[in-house]
This record gives structure tokens, C-alpha cells and sequence, in this order.
């Protein structure tokens, strides 16, 4: 925990008065059953993610932009809800006319094109099974997720579909149409055909509320990626997590930047912003920061939701690059996928005049779980607060990691505040996933004393903000210290000369462990003996010399998963030259 950045108070006077703002007040009055009547729902307790998404606006925001997508040439293309609901519908009809029904997987391999979102959608409206991949993925990458997802249909454009699909598509025996989006494949279906004789007008197929809806992969960041299956009743989640830790209002332009490969450009870059029926911005290009700023600038964005690699991207850029825009369409950031380092969250206030509101949560939570709220209190470098309607606690662990269970089976909670243990939830909200896909155990295992277990170390302090610590493979063992790697890359980067740090526990035949830093290098800078050493005091003076690194070098080139998180575990395997183990998710690789 970081306690030398101060506290940024509760801010006001505000433009729009946040929607969450007695936090505890909150907290108490909250129930389920409220979240659902400001939803839809079909009748019969029957439920589908893409009614709440789509047609529930048709009376009233019918002609409301749903998704203006920004071409990576500058093109330009905009759908209204009107035009997405009748775009999805004949997805959806085409869907049934192939014989793809409920329940059936359908996968989604595509740039972020508007096609994407409607095959998306229409999967959903269809009761078929949304399960998007990473266009980037390359061949091996994506026969594993569609065998292991047993994929009915695979939604592809005509440039990926040649480059990745069509060599590997004999070996992929349960999938029996490809719909490609471009011109015209032997052996696939047309996407712009199967819209043409699509019905316009298709009701979402009523859906139990615990039937299947998304199938996202994890990561990668620390093993073989699994497969999280999630159901249709997530969406009360989604809607009211977007309410709380996103601030949405009516009438706001929303940008997510995070693709919808992954979870989060799934649950908050497709359903949570169509839930609340406002104008999404996607941008098919990649980051860049003039181009992200005039994005802002131009669309008048006002709020925009982002990850710290990209912010410390921005960082490096400088902060006069963000000060030739107006960014004051701005009303609310934030960031999810990593820790935000607390140098990052007040570069926020400087550079973009807002500071940036960490959030914390996984592809198994489905949606936001713990956050720094518009109205709220930000502590610089803490995830924040569980959100009304989430249990969130600190289980103690042994020493080889396990959480520790009470005589009755329940497990032990950590009452000392600042005192680091596995963060751990109370089952039961909405978005929680239902299962691995074929890792039954795995599973199991995510679960002890009456609590998900995240595999996340954390610390809660006396005020209940929750302080992350590292995930429990990456934490570093030294000399009877345990070492969070999030702690010592903040400290690196508070560094003039440092962008980024990657930081990994190296086997001592002392200590256990010593900390050793990888470090990549702010433009203008050189590495040199007498920076190494520069930054090896650096760290002992911010840290101390127990939690120090001990060795550091110049890795200018950090491995990052394609969602763009630090992949400590490559590290550590080049290393100590062990194999790699699976690198699907490693970005820049086409594997
Ligand atoms: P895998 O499970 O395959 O190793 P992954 O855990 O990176 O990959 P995701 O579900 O995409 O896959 O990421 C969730 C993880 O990201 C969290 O468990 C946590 O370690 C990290 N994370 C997300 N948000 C934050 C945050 N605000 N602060 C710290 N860590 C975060
Ligand atoms: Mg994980």
C-alpha cells in the first residue's frame, strides 16, 4: 500500500450529480429486485441481454446513435438503435434459417467492425451463445478455443478467414457455417447475403435466465487461458455496475477502448453502455495517443473507460501532447485490467484535468466488482470500494497459499486492516460465471468457505477501500517478506526515466527469492551503468533494501498480453530459460 499520495477528496461542485453518492447509504438500500425493475425482462421471468441492450429503447430512443464507429482510414459509420435493432434481428433470422438455435456457440473473429456488434447481438437475440475471440489470435490459438467451445458457427471477415481459418477448418469438425464479412468465400455464407434475406423484425428468443449467453476466455496472463461461461441474467449486472462505477447518464458519449475479444469490450464496450440506450463510440484503430485525444475532442466524449497500459502510454507521449486538446468534454475516467499505479491516477488531474478511477474485477466476475466512485473519495493507488451489492473480503491463507477455513467449514476472514490475503467474494451477483467450459475441477478449486476465491492478493484498510498486492503467482517470497510486484513497478516508474516496469521474484539460494526488475525506458533516455545503479538506489530508498530490487535490466520491449497487462510469468521463464508455456495471448505473436 502506497500511503504517500494523499487522498483526492470528494470533488463537486459536479456537472451531473453522480449516481452513486452515499456510498453506505447505497450499500444498504440495495436489492436485486430493484436492478430488475428498472430493466425489462420478457414475460415469464424469461430474460435476453440483447432486448435490455436493443429493443427495449425502441419506444423513446429509437433514433438515439447506438454505435458510431470510426474507420481506421477515417471513415465513418453510424447505427441507430432503430437500425441496430433491425440489423440484429436479420442476424438473427439468418442464424435460424442455418439451423443455429438456442444455446448453440456462435464465435466471433473480427477487427472492431460494426459487423462485429451485430453478429454479437444477433447471436444473443437468437439465444445462441456469443463467444468472441482476439482477431489477432492466429491459427493454434483459435482451433483450441473453438474445439474446447465446440462452435456451431464462426463469424469472420474475408481477409482473416484466408489468412487463419481456412487452413485449419477440416480439423474443426463441430463447426458447420463460416459467415464472412467482405466478398464472397467458396464455403461460407455472406454476411451482407444473410442480413439481405434476414427477417427485419425478430423477437429476442426468451431465454431462462440462467441459460448460457457469453463464453469469454481469460487472459492468459498467468497460465493456459480457461473459458468462462456466463448467462443471460448477467445483464442486471452489467447495467447497474455501468451506473455505479462508470457514472453513465442518459446523454452521455461513451468510449471504451478495450476490444471486444475480451471481456471488458464485451460487457462494457457492447451491453452495459446499449443497456443504459446511449451513444458508443468504437474506434477500429489502434492506440495512438494524437489520434485517442482528437477522438475525445471531436466525439466530445464524456466518459471514457480505459486501461493502465494505455494510460501509461499516454503518459510517455507527455503530457503537452494532451494539453494541445480540449478535453473538457471529459466528465468521468476510468481504468480496469491491471493495477493503476497512483503516479498514473494523478498524471490524470494534470494532464486531462480528471483523475482516473481504478476499478477492479475478471472475466469470472463478468463485471465491475470493486471501484473508486464519481462521488466518492479516490485513494490514489487503491481499487476502491465493493459495489452495493457485492460482499468483498480478505481470507487469510497458509503457508503454501491455501485459505484458511473455521471449524464450521467457513473460511478465515482477515480483520486486520493492511494485513494482505486472497480477495475473495460473496457468490450470487448476477454476472458471476456459472463455470470453466471443461475444467470442472478448476472450478470447484475457485471456491472455499462460502467464498470465490479470485487468486488475487489484497489488503482492506480501516476504511474498507481494498489495496491490491499482486495475483498469488506473482507475489515474491524474499527472506521471509512477501513482495507484491505492483508495489516495486510503482515505485520504478515514479522515475524520470521510467515507463514501464515488469517485476519478477528470482530464486536465491539465500533469500528464497530476490526481486528483480525489468524496466522499459521513456523516450530521450538511454540505458547506461549509471542508471542501472541510479535505479537500484532509487528503489531502496522508495522501498527499503528488503523489498528493493536487486538486480534491474533494460527489457524495452515488456511481454503484454494482447489486453495489454504485463506478462510477469514470460519474464520469469526467459529468465531462468524455462519454456514459455502458452503464448496465444501474447501480443505481437501470431502463433
Ligand atoms: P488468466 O486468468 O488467464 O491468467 P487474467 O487473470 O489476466 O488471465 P482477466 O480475467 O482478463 O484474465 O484479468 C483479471 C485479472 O486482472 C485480475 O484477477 C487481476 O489480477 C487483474 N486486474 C484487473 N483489474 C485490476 C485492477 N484494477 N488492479 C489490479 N489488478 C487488476
Ligand atoms: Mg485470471
Amino acid at each position: 500500500m502506497d500511503t504517500q499520495y494523499p487522498v483526492i477528496a470528494k470533488r463537486g461542485p459536479f456537472r451531473l450529480p453522480p449516481n452513486l453518492q452515499r456510498y453506505e447509504e447505497a450499500r444498504e438500500q440495495f436489492g436485486w429486485d430493484e436492478v430488475t425493475s428498472y430493466l425489462d425482462g420478457l414475460p415469464g421471468d424469461k430474460w435476453n441481454i440483447a432486448h435490455e441492450a436493443i429493443d427495449r429503447h425502441l419506444s423513446g430512443r429509437a433514433d438515439r446513435v447506438a454505435i458510431r464507429w470510426l474507420g481506421r482510414k477515417g471513415d465513418r459509420r453510424e447505427y441507430t438503435y432503430a437500425e441496430l435493432a433491425e440489423a440484429t434481428s436479420r442476424f438473427a433470422s439468418g442464424l435460424r434459417a442455418l439451423g443455429v438455435g438456442k444455446g448453440d456457440r456462435v464465435f466471433l473473429l473480427s477487427t472492431r467492425i460494426p459487423e462485429l456488434y451485430i453478429a454479437a447481438l444477433g447471436a444473443l437475440k437468437n439465444g445462441s451463445v456469443a463467444a468472441p475471440l482476439f482477431s489477432a489470435f492466429g491459427p493454434e490459438p483459435i482451433q483450441t478455443r473453438v474445439s474446447m467451445g465446440q462452435g456451431k458457427v464462426l463469424l469472420t471477415t474475408e481477409q482473416l478467414y484466408k489468412r487463419k481459418v481456412a487452413g485449419i477448418r477440416s480439423q474443426l469438425p463441430s463447426l458447420d457455417h463460416v459467415i464472412v464479412v467482405g466478398g464472397h468465400v467458396d464455403g461460407t455464407v455472406g454476411f451482407d447475403d444473410l442480413l439481405k434475406e434476414g427477417d427485419p423484425v425478430t423477437r429476442s428468443e426468451p431465454m431462462d435466465p440462467e441459460d448460457m449467453a457469453l463464453l469469454h476466455f481469460t487472459s492468459g496472463t498467468t497460465g493456459t487461458p480457461k473459458g468462462a461461461v456466463h448467462v443471460h441474467r448477467a445483464v442486471l449486472h452489467h447495467y447497474i455496475s455501468a451506473s455505479y462505477a462508470l457514472d453513465l447518464h442518459p446523454e452521455d458519449i461513451y468510449w471504451c477502448t478495450a476490444d471486444p475479444g475480451w471481456v471488458t469490450g464485451m460487457s462494457y464496450g457492447i451491453i452495459a453502455p446499449l443497456a443504459h440506450g446511449i451513444t458508443s463510440i468504437v474506434d477500429e484503430g489502434e492506440f495512438d495517443a494524437d489520434r485517442w485525444y482528437r477522438t475525445i475532442e471531436e466525439q466530445r466524449v464524456s466518459v471514457w473507460y480505459t486501461a493502465p497500459t494505455a494510460i501509461r502510454m499516454l503518459m510517455m507521449a507527455g503530457e503537452s501532447v494532451a494539453t494541445q486538446y480540449d478535453l473538457s468534454s471529459l466528465r468521468f475516467v476510468a481504468s480496469v485490467g491491471e493495477p493503476l499505479n497512483p503516479e498514473a491516477v494523478i498524471w490524470g488531474t494534470k494532464a486531462i484535468g480528471l483523475p482516473i478511477h481504478d476499478n477492479w474485477w475478471q472475466t469470472e466476475t463478468g463485471g465491475i466488482m470493486i471501484a473508486n466512485f464519481a462521488g466518492e473519495e479516490i485513494r490514489p493507488g487503491s481499487m476502491g470500494r465493493p459495489l452495493p451489492g457485492i460482499e468483498a473480503t480478505i481470507l487469510r491463507r497458509d503457508d503454501n497459499g491455501k485459505v484458511r477455513l473455521n471449524a464450521d467449514g467457513t473460511a478465515e476472514e482477515e480483520t486486520t486492516p493492511l494485513t494482505e490475503g486472497e480477495l475473495a467474494l460473496r457468490p450470487g451477483w448476477p454476472s458471476m460465471f456459472r463455470g470453466y467450459l471443461g475444467m470442472e475441477e478448476r472450478y470447484r478449486r475457485s471456491f472455499a468457505g462460502g467464498w470465490y476465491c479470485s487468486g488475487d492478493l489484497a489488503e482492506r484498510d480501516e476504511d474498507g477501500y481494498f489495496w491490491f498486492v499482486g495475483r498469488g503467482d506473482d507475489v515474491i517470497k524474499s527472506a521471509g517478506h512477501l513482495i507484491g510486484p505492483f508495489e516495486v513497478e510503482s515505485a520504478l516508474i515514479e522515475h524520470e526515466a521510467v515507463a514501464e516496469a515488469g517485476v519478477i521474484g528470482k530464486p536465491d539460494p539465500v533469500a528464497g527469492e530476490v526481486v528483480k526488475a525489468f524496466v522499459a525506458l521513456n523516450d530521450g533516455w538511454e540505458w547506461s551503468e549509471d542508471l542501472r545503479k541510479g535505479l537500484l538506489a532509487w528503489g531502496r530508498v522508495k522501498l527499503g533494501a528488503s523489498v528493493a530490487p536487486r538486480e534491474i535490466e533494460l527489457c524495452q520491449d515488456l511481454p503484454h498480453t494482447r489486453s495489454g497487462k504485463i506478462m510477469r510469468r514470460l519474464l520469469k521463464a526467459w529468465e531462468l530459460g524455462l519454456p514459455t508455456g502458452d503464448t496465444s495471448t501474447l501480443e505481437g505473436e501470431e502463433t
